[in-house]
């Protein structure tokens, strides 16, 4: 199908041959291994599409790639010349290359994460429902005979409500977070520990507790999952993440109501948060990262991110 795929999106024909090739490979390899495990007996769900943002990976197999241990430059074919860091010699011949992504991620109370993709994630609130339903228990709980056996129930049905909207929450932070191991190479957040928050927002007393303890949660999961697939989580000084212009470093001042930057040294205006998450990926790689997304973020809900599935990579090499 790659032929007359190129013709409908000519954009195809400036990716290398093997690289359209090796997408279509890992398709076909998954659609074969669920019908393989449908078989066996295992339910098995649907293939789900990977849009914009969320495929940065190229294999670039057997062919189309040049590595130059001696100036530590890797030829990619269509794409070209880039400075490569070797950590140890290269011994034997090299069979593949895949490129994997960075990404920065910025937490924040508006949405969950913004990353510099430009994916934005939206808060869970899948709480919402089941908070609701708690106040009423509560309530009823206040009202009722201490001691009694209805009592009893009710306090019974409370902890198990509260456990409801911990799996919840934890089910959609170890969705994202496995999303974003599985996708890029290496991940850069801001350090939590050194923030202190005071950026972050206003003091909103027991929701603020609940958003910090997923936040921190949320980089827990990073952490260990990047550990276990072999990827690299960078912590951030989060100092001037926000004030500072992702596109030329003038610190533009703004305060917590203005969701926009705009920067009037060069020009650069995107979402705050987005111009933040770019900073912590900047920061975390030391050098400059040519903007990829101006125009709006990519909305992506709470219902996606728990839709996701736990798929592993589809090459592992050892
Ligand atoms: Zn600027």
């Amino acid at each position: 199908m790659i032929p007359s795929l190129k013709l409908v999106n000519p954009k195809l024909n400036c990716v290398y041959s093997k690289v359209l090739q090796m997408v279509n490979y890992t398709l076909w390899s998954n659609i074969k291994g669920l019908f393989a495990s449908k078989k066996n007996g295992r339910k098995v769900g649907h293939i789900r599409f990977k849009g914009y943002g969320w495929y940065n990976t190229l294999n670039y197999n057997q062919s189309g790639f040049k590595v130059d241990q001696d100036h530590g430059i890797l030829h990619l074919s269509k794409i070209g010349d880039m400075r490569i860091k070797i950590y140890r010699k290269i011994e034997g011949c090299i069979k593949a290359v895949i490129i994997k992504g960075v990404v920065g991620l910025d937490v924040g109370l508006t949405s969950f994460v913004v990353d510099s993709v430009g994916n934005e994630i939206e808060n869970p609130r899948c709480a919402k429902q089941s908070s609701d339903k708690l106040a009423r228990l509560q309530r009823k709980l206040a009202r009722a005979v201490r001691g009694s056996n209805n009592y009893k129930s009710l306090k019974d049905k409370i902890a198990k409500l509260h456990k409801r909207i911990n799996c919840q929450r934890d089910d959609f932070l170890h969705k994202l977070s496995r999303t974003y191991v599985n996708n890029f190479d290496i991940i850069c957040v801001e350090d939590l520990d050194i923030i202190g928050l005071k950026e972050k927002g206003h003091n909103n007393g027991m929701h603020r507790c609940i958003h910090d303890a997923s936040w921190s949660k949320f980089v827990f999961m990073l952490s260990y999952k990047a550990q276990s697939a072999g990827r690299k989580l960078i912590k951030v000084d989060p100092r001037n993440t926000t004030q500072r212009c992702s596109a030329c470093g003038s610190i533009v001042k703004k305060d917590l109501s203005i969701r926009v930057h705009e920067c009037p040294y060069c020009g650069f205006s995107c979402d705050r948060d987005y111009n933040a998450s770019r900073n912590i990926l900047i920061t975390g790689m030391e050098q400059p990262v040519a903007p990829i997304e101006l125009k709006p973020l990519h909305h992506i809900s709470v219902v996606q991110v728990l839709a996701m599935k736990w798929e592993a990579a589809p090459f592992r090499t050892r």
